[in-house]
C-alpha cells in the first residue's frame, strides 16, 4: 500500500478507527454488553455491542409468508416489543471510517454522557435510553487492515479511490462505478486491493445475498434476524455528503415515505447546524438493491443508506464538524424512532 500523504494516517485521539483502537476500545466497555457475531472471511472477530434490553419476538413464520398471508404481525407482534430496535452497521467499505468514529463516540456517550472529546449529549443518551441500539462498528475487519487510512481530509477522488477500491496490475486506479463490473473482484489482477472489500474480493454491499453469501454478510444476515431491527442504518462515506439516498426502489411506498422523512429531518439539522447536507434533491427513485436492502426484505425493518463527507479538498470538512455530523446523525434519526417507531405498517 502507497502512503499518499502521511496526514491520512494521523488523527486526534477522539478519532478511533483502526482495527487495534476499536478492538481495545470495545474491551473497555462497561454499560455496553459486548459478543461475537461471526468471523470475517481472514478469520477475525465481527464484533456487536447492545445498550438496552433484548427483546426476542418469537415467531413461527418467516417475514415473507406473513406479508402473504395478511397476518404480518405473525412475524413482527407490535405488541410483544415495548422498545424499538435500531441496529447500525458501521463501515462495510473499511476506508469509509466516519461511522466508526461515530459509533465509538456514541458509545461513550452512553458509557459516560461525554463523547471521546468529552463534550455532553443529554438529549441523544436520552433518546437512546428509549430505543435497544446495537452497533457493528467494525464489521469488514480484512479491509480496514489492507486499507488503515485514518482519513481522507483534504484528499482528492483519487485519494479515495486508491484506498476505496485500490490499484490494478496495470498501474490504474479502480474507480467507482467501474469497480461494480466485476463481484467479487478477482483480487490477483490487483497490486492493491482497497479497503471495499473483504479477503476475498466481496464487495458486501452487493454480495450475492440469496446465494452464497460472504462470511461477514452472512453473520450480519443473522444477527438481523435475531434482532428483528426496526430499523437498519448502515454508513457510508464519500465526496459529496452528508445525505441519505432516498427514497429508494425495490421497497414498498411506506418504507419510501419514511426513508424521505428522515432524510429530510437529518439534513434540516445539520443545516441549521452549519454542516453543508449534500447529495441534492432527489426527484427519481435510487435504482439499487443493495445490503441494506436485502436485509429489509429479510426483516421487514426499515432500511437507511447515510453516506458522510470524507472531507475531500471538494467539499472540505473538519474532523469535529465530522464527528457533529454523525452525533446529530444519531441524535435525528433516534428521535425519529422514539416518535414514529420506524417500522412500515
Ligand atoms: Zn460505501
Amino acid at each position: 500500500m502507497e502512503i499518499r500523504h502521511p496526514h491520512f494516517f494521523a488523527a486526534p485521539d477522539f478519532w478511533k478507527t483502526t482495527r487495534e483502537e476499536v478492538n481495545a476500545y470495545l474491551d473497555g466497555l462497561q454499560r455496553g454488553q459486548g459478543w461475537e457475531i461471526g468471523r470475517s472471511q481472514g478469520g477475525h472477530a465481527l464484533r456487536a455491542v447492545a445498550y438496552g434490553k433484548a427483546e426476542p419476538l418469537p415467531r413461527r413464520t418467516t417475514y415473507s409468508s406473513a406479508i402473504a398471508s395478511g397476518h404480518p404481525e405473525d412475524f413482527y407482534d407490535r405488541a410483544k416489543r415495548q422498545k424499538p430496535v435500531l441496529l447500525i452497521i458501521g463501515a462495510i467499505h473499511a476506508a469509509e471510517i466516519e461511522g466508526v468514529v461515530t459509533c465509538l463516540n456514541f458509545a461513550q456517550v452512553m458509557e459516560t454522557g461525554r463523547d471521546l472529546r468529552g463534550r455532553e449529549w443529554p438529549l441523544l443518551r436520552e433518546l437512546a435510553e428509549q430505543l435497544r441500539v446495537v452497533l457493528v462498528p467494525l464489521p469488514q475487519p480484512n479491509g480496514r487492515l489492507r486499507s488503515p487510512v485514518h482519513n481522507l481530509i483534504g484528499g482528492t477522488v483519487d485519494d479515495l479511490y486508491y484506498y476505496g477500491q485500490g490499484l490494478r496490475n496495470n498501474g490504474e486506479i479502480l474507480r467507482w462505478p467501474e469497480c461494480k463490473r466485476l463481484q467479487p473482484i478477482p483480487i490477483a489482477e490487483m497490486e492493491f486491493l482497497g479497503g471495499y472489500y473483504n479477503d476475498a474480493g466481496v464487495n458486501i454491499q452487493h454480495d450475492d445475498f440469496f446465494g452464497r453469501p460472504a462470511p461477514e454478510t452472512r453473520a450480519l444476515l443473522d444477527l438481523a434476524a435475531a434482532e428483528i431491527p426496526d430499523c437498519v442504518m448502515t454508513l457510508h462515506s464519500c465526496g459529496n455528503g452528508p445525505f441519505f439516498i432516498a427514497p429508494e426502489s425495490y421497497l414498498s411506498p411506506a418504507c419510501q415515505f419514511h426513508q424521505v422523512q428522515v432524510a429530510a429531518l437529518v439534513a434540516d439539522r445539520h443545516r441549521r447546524d452549519g454542516l453543508r447536507p449534500g447529495g441534492g434533491t432527489r426527484t427519481a427513485l435510487q435504482g439499487g438493491f443493495y445490503f441494506h436492502t436485502a436485509l429489509h426484505h429479510h426483516t421487514g425493518t426499515l432500511p437507511l443508506l447515510f453516506e458522510f463527507p470524507h472531507g475531500l479538498e471538494m467539499k472540505p470538512f473538519t474532523f469535529d464538524e465530522i464527528l457533529d455530523v454523525g452525533l446529530d446523525l444519531f441524535e435525528e434519526v433516534m428521535r425519529y424512532g422514539v416518535n414514529c417507531r420506524y417500522r412500515p405498517r
